[in-house]
């Protein structure tokens, strides 16, 4: 069933992860979409992003002890990095696991997450290393 009230909505946040090459959490993505639509919501942010994830446009990326983020769908197989000072997760290239790793016999690995915690580039700067 089309939202038709949702359109402007929604394309807002589209335009959001078309320019943040990054896993958002809703919080984020209702900070960068304000400005574009007035009045728009959280919840309605939500709500969007449930939607997207439906219809195969979004993944929620879930961390470790962190709130659910969401990328798009279908990116590269790729790892993440939390920043502990930030909050704000970032997109690692490639892929991180060694080709090398051992199992014991029996086990066929199907998939794998590997998610880095630390300080981002930006947050290091701010904090003087002593
Ligand atoms: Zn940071
Ligand atoms: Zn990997």
């Amino acid at each position: 069933m089309p939202r038709k009230r949702l359109t402007k909505q929604r394309t807002a946040i589209e335009e959001v992860f078309e320019s943040h090459h990054r896993p958002l959490s809703p919080g984020e993505v209702h900070e960068l979409a304000r400005g574009q639509v007035e009045g728009l919501g959280i919840a309605t942010v939500y709500r969007a992003l449930n939607d997207m994830v439906e219809e195969n446009i979004l993944r929620a990326v879930d961390l470790p002890g962190i709130a659910p983020r969401y990328e798009k769908a279908g990116l590269k197989h790729h790892h993440h990095f939390h920043c502990n000072t930030c909050d704000k997760v970032f997109d690692l290239d490639g892929c991180l696991l060694k080709p090398d790793i051992r199992l014991p016999d029996g086990f066929t690995v199907l998939s794998h997450d590997i998610t880095l915690s630390g300080v981002c580039p930006r947050c290091s700067k701010e904090q003087p290393s002593s």
